[in-house]
């Protein structure tokens, strides 16, 4: 075991990370490498964070540029950045408002404090948030009783109240659970860490119609599935509808932490004294999200990830051909998903790691893939040798 392994196991607390076993020390593009110099393809890429893969010039430039002037100040001060990205991130979803925090959990309380706030002023009082069951909010003690999975919940009963979980891509059961208390009903437009489940147009179609027939808010989770990964620039744009308030995170800073919620103009109604947050929008990560979303929508990404993502598709489902162990292949854009029919996800992930495939797996029996959206047909090509090989020792 290397030095730096039996440090981490003295000290950190057991959240059951590290699965790899693999300490990396350097990162470009879609390649990493550990401190023994080996070299891995990275279709991790920080759980889907490092949208232009690792350490790209733009990012290392905005980083020094903006480092030289000014790294954080306060929400009692304009600051240039935040209001560029801000108008970037406005202009691009059609919505009204926003608020910059630094993770994807935060952005889903703030969205979720903003529906709690608009159930009060429109909706009676109502403060209840359908979510659903498979899904992946984050870790905070609210967004754990969003996150419809008991796992996560059982150890920290009792929960924050006023979260219901009803089974995703059922629309009866969403109409079910609306109630008089419910004011938002809370979706990612795909489900990322329950396993990659793109639900039909449909579904969500009629979520917005429901929302509108009961007068309640939309909240889109798109922390992991916007800023170009799925295709489009959000994922919502590939389903046809538009949510009343929105998340996002990850991709959008290309490896440094930032995250927003944004609303229509109706549902942005906090006031003063209603939220806050020291880092939310600092300077510095700003200015790095401007330059990652623009390089997005300049070099048109989602293109890429349209391009590159349905050759990868076309190439898994081609081991899906030739293995019985196979069961589906699904996904979006770069965002992607190999279900086997034996649970071998964390054998997998371990076997394509040794090989120098970085893979997250989520066990018992799907691997995920959501590389950096900068990928090349030929990274694909690498990762599939690899994973056909892997499937070889495993099956
Ligand atoms: N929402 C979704 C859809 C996610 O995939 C994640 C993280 O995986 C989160 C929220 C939480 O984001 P963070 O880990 O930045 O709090």
């Amino acid at each position: 075991m290397s030095h730096w392994i039996e440090l981490d196991k003295r000290y950190f607390m057991d959240t059951g990370h590290r699965r790899l076993g693999v300490t990396l020390v350097r990162g470009e593009g879609a390649r990493a490498w550990d401190d023994a110099g080996k070299e891995y393809l990275d279709f991790i890429a920080g759980w889907a964070a490092c949208s232009l893969g690792h350490c790209h010039p733009i990012i290392q430039e905005a980083l020094r540029e903006q480092s030289k002037r000014l790294i954080l100040a306060s929400l009692d001060v304009y600051t240039i950045p935040q209001i560029e990205l801000a108008e970037l991130l406005i202009s691009s979803s059609g919505l009204a408002k926003i608020f910059f925090c630094n993770s994807g959990a935060e952005a889903n309380e703030g969205a979720v404090k903003l529906a709690r706030k608009y159930g009060k002023l429109h909706l009676n009082g109502a403060y209840e948030v359908i979510s659903a069951l498979k899904s992946f909010h984050g870790r905070t003690l609210a967004m754990v009783a969003a996150t419809g999975k008991p796992e996560y919940q059982a150890p920290f009963t009792p929960l924050p109240e006023g979260f219901r979980n009803v089974p995703y891509n059922d629309i009866a059961a969403l109409r079910a659970a609306v109630g008089e208390r419910t004011c938002a009903i809370l979706l990612e437009p795909i489900q990322g860490e329950g396993g990659v489940n793109v639900p039909p147009e449909t579904y969500l179609k009629e979520v917005r119609a429901l929302c509108d027939e009961r007068g309640l808010l939309l909240i889109l989770d798109e922390v992991q599935t916007g800023c170009g990964r799925t295709g489009t620039l959000w994922a919502y744009e590939g389903f046809g509808i538009r949510p009343d308030i929105m998340t996002v995170g990850k991709g959008l800073g290309g490896g440094v932490p930032i995250a927003a919620f944004l609303a229509n103009e109706q549902a942005a109604c906090f006031g003063p004294g209603d939220h806050g947050s020291t880092y939310g929008g600092n300077p510095l990560c700003a200015a790095v999200a401007g330059a990652v979303l623009r390089f997005i929508m300049k070099e048109d990404l989602p293109g890429n990830a349209v391009r590159v993502g349905s050759y990868f598709r076309e190439r898994l489902l081609g081991l899906q051909e030739e293995w019985d162990i196979v069961k589906e292949v699904r996904g979006r854009g770069l965002l992607l998903a190999m279900e086997f029919t034996k649970p071998i996800a964390l054998a997998m992930a371990k076997a394509c790691c040794e090989r120098g495939l970085l893979l997250n797996p989520i066990p018992p029996q799907t691997i995920r893939f959501m590389p950096p959206l900068i990928i090349s047909p030929q990274d694909v090509d690498r990762a599939v040798m690899i994973l056909d090989a892997a499937i070889r020792q495993i099956k």
